[in-house]
């Protein structure tokens, strides 16, 4: 992944160096860092494909960082840790992390798994529609071109659902089943069609040069989805 940008937090010398070099030579960009302060300031600076975060440093710990992180960055996490309890710790609650290593690893590895996150993280929204597209997982809502998508919550779902995979063609029945699958009975076909009316509506309201159904398009018969 030639110039894709990592940023390594690692306070122990041989292994950040380590780890560098090899991810260096893999065709990453990688800068190491030694303290969560000196992490804080290359991420104003920067922006990186991922993050590689110790558990341990000198100014504090990498789960507190990054749920410190999360609250206003997405860019994904690969923890380093020593210990089974701290493993639990990722695994268990919801700091964000998005993979993790134990010591000792190889450096082959960690850089393995950083593709396989990268890959993950870019998949899902093809460049495109990420201008015009923008969903915020942790305040629910999604902007359009830069302004607010007027959603109640089951719009927001049904939006972000479609925004997620262009291209898609999504059911009645599968709208239902992702975004609310405790009422499986209800009047699939007039409730989808009504909250896809307005979420148009409320995108048209964004830009009145857009043709609302033109972006949130109808497969005939089949469902709905978004223009790629
Ligand atoms: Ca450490």
């Amino acid at each position: 992944m030639p110039g894709k940008k990592i940023l390594v937090v690692e306070d122990e010398p041989s292994i950040a160096e380590t780890l560098v070099h090899v991810l260096n030579e893999q065709g990453f960009e990688a800068i190491r860092v030694a303290t969560i302060l000196e992490a804080r300031e290359a991420l104003k600076i920067n922006v990186f494909s991922a993050i590689v975060l110790d558990v341990g440093l000198p100014d504090g710990n990498g789960f507190d960082f990054c749920k410190e992180l999360r609250k206003t960055n997405e860019t994904p996490v690969l923890f380093l840790t020593a210990r089974s309890d701290e493993v639990d710790k990722i695994v268990g609650l919801e700091i964000g992390a998005d993979d993790y290593v134990t010591k000792p690893f190889s450096p082959r590895e960690v850089s393995a798994r950083l593709k396989a996150i990268i890959k993950r993280v870019q998949e899902p929204i093809p460049v495109n529609q990420d201008i015009h597209f923008k969903v915020d997982e942790e305040k629910k809502r999604i902007t359009y071109k830069g302004k607010l998508v007027e959603t109640r919550p089951i719009e927001y779902e049904i939006l972000k659902l479609l925004v997620k995979r262009p291209g898609r063609v999504f059911s009645r029945e599968e709208i239902i089943e992702f975004c609310w699958p405790d009422e499986p009975n209800m009047d699939s076909n007039r409730t989808v069609d009504t909250h896809i009316k307005t979420i148009r509506k409320n995108i048209g309201a964004i830009d009145p040069n857009t043709d609302p159904k033109s972006i949130l398009k109808t497969s005939s018969k089949v469902g709905f989805y978004l223009s790629e």
